[in-house]
């Protein structure tokens, strides 16, 4: 795997003898972006931080991996956490920061010991004057929204803030912070060592009905055919969902994987964690569990998505009982548009994503409950 490739610090010597201009060049050329699910330049975002004057500047490692299906980072950091620690050094360096930090998703706690470990090992290795420390975040969903973790980070309750100012402008403390998730760092070294580094490949994580979940890489373009020889569904497939904001599609053999053919089914990628479902669900029921997931990850700062995501719950609810009508239907489609529309944050903005397509690929699951 192309991400399991280790750089033992070459990329770090690499990015000292040839200067910071040159490494945000090299970043660009080899076409390196973020791996969050934003696919932001790396280069332009550390360039943006550099260009803003300030005394200090941070950077921080985005490991507040929380999407329900998603686990390629955690996969990361317990495989080669020191090419991730080598990346953040790297930007630190183009940075002139000081101080970095990895924000570790509460849940992953048991990987602390080692992954402080490692940090002692590739700085006293590095010999570079700079601090990282572990911050363990609580466990909110939320706090994987960059302006949520600087919150988190400064003592506050972990709520998303309004942008802009954006972080690499105004980020912790008011200074400019660079984020960038765990597989963005890994590829940073990587990508300056590697000739044949080759930005099209993503880890994917794949879970649900299928024998053998599990951490992948493969290149963008990936036919599903191709995907479900290696993934064996344990049966016939209806259904594949993209994380839990990225939507919900059937499983169409000759679709190849990449932004465009996803937005043709108004689905997206994200963090590329694919979520297989059998023949024997009815998507109804998938999508009032992702429902119920926002309802209890909505910070509750802003009423379209604290008081909306509860009004989904309960008419998934309704309908799911045989309850509903047609025109509960139609309020459900209309309720989720509307909380897309008006809420700060991409929790809000993205809660109704599973729904709309659903109705859109699965309106039939709807026929077999309303009366
Ligand atoms: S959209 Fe939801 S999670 Fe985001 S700020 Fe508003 S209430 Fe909080």
């Amino acid at each position: 795997m192309q991400i399991l490739r280790e750089t033992k610090l070459e990329g770090l010597k690499l990015a000292r003898k040839i200067g910071r201009e040159r490494v945000l060049e090299v970043l660009s050329e080899k076409r390196l972006i973020g791996r969050g699910g934003a696919g932001f330049s790396v280069a332009k975002k550390w360039e943006i931080a550099l260009g803003v004057k300030a005394k200090e500047r941070y950077v921080i490692c985005n490991a507040d991996e929380g999407e329900p299906g998603t686990f390629k980072d955690k996969f990361i950091l317990k495989n080669n956490s020191e090419t991730m620690i080598e990346g953040l050094l790297i930007a630190a360096y183009v940075l002139g920061a000081k101080r970095c930090f990895i924000y570790l998703r509460g849940e992953y706690d048991y990987l602390r010991g080692e992954l402080e470990e490692k940090v002692r090992e590739v700085l006293k290795e590095s010999k570079m004057k700079v601090s990282i420390e572990i911050v363990r975040g609580a466990g909110a969903y939320i706090c994987g929204e960059e302006t949520a973790i600087l919150q988190s980070m400064m003592g506050n309750r972990g709520n998303a803030m309004y942008k802009p100012p954006r972080p690499t402008v105004s980020g912790l403390w008011g200074k400019p912070t660079v984020l960038n998730n765990v597989e963005t760092l890994t590829c940073v070294p990587q990508a300056l060592v590697y000739e044949d580094w080759n930005p099209d490949y993503r880890l994917f994580s794949i879970s649900g009905d299928v024998s053998h979940p599990g951490v992948y890489e493969w290149e963008l373009g990936i036919k599903m055919s191709t995907i479900l020889e290696v993934v064996k569904p344990k049966e016939k497939l209806k259904a594949m969902s993209f994380g839990c904001f990225g939507g919900i599609m059937p499983v169409k053999k000759n679709l190849s994987i990449s932004q465009d053919t996803l937005c043709k089914n108004d689905c997206q990628h994200g963090a590329f964690s694919i979520i297989f479902i059998g023949e024997r669900h009815n998507v109804v029921d998938i999508c009032l569990s992702i429902a119920k997931f926002y309802t209890y990850e909505s910070c509750g700062k802003c009423t379209p998505c604290r008081e909306g995501t509860i009004r989904l719950v309960n008419l998934l609810k309704k309908i799911k009982n045989r309850d509903a009508d047609e025109g509960d239907v139609k309020l459900l489609k209309e309720f989720a548009e509307h909380i897309q529309e008006t809420s700060l944050c991409g929790l809000g903005q993205s809660c109704g994503n599973h729904i709309l397509t659903s109705l859109k690929h699965f309106r039939k699951d709807y026929r077999e409950y309303i009366k």
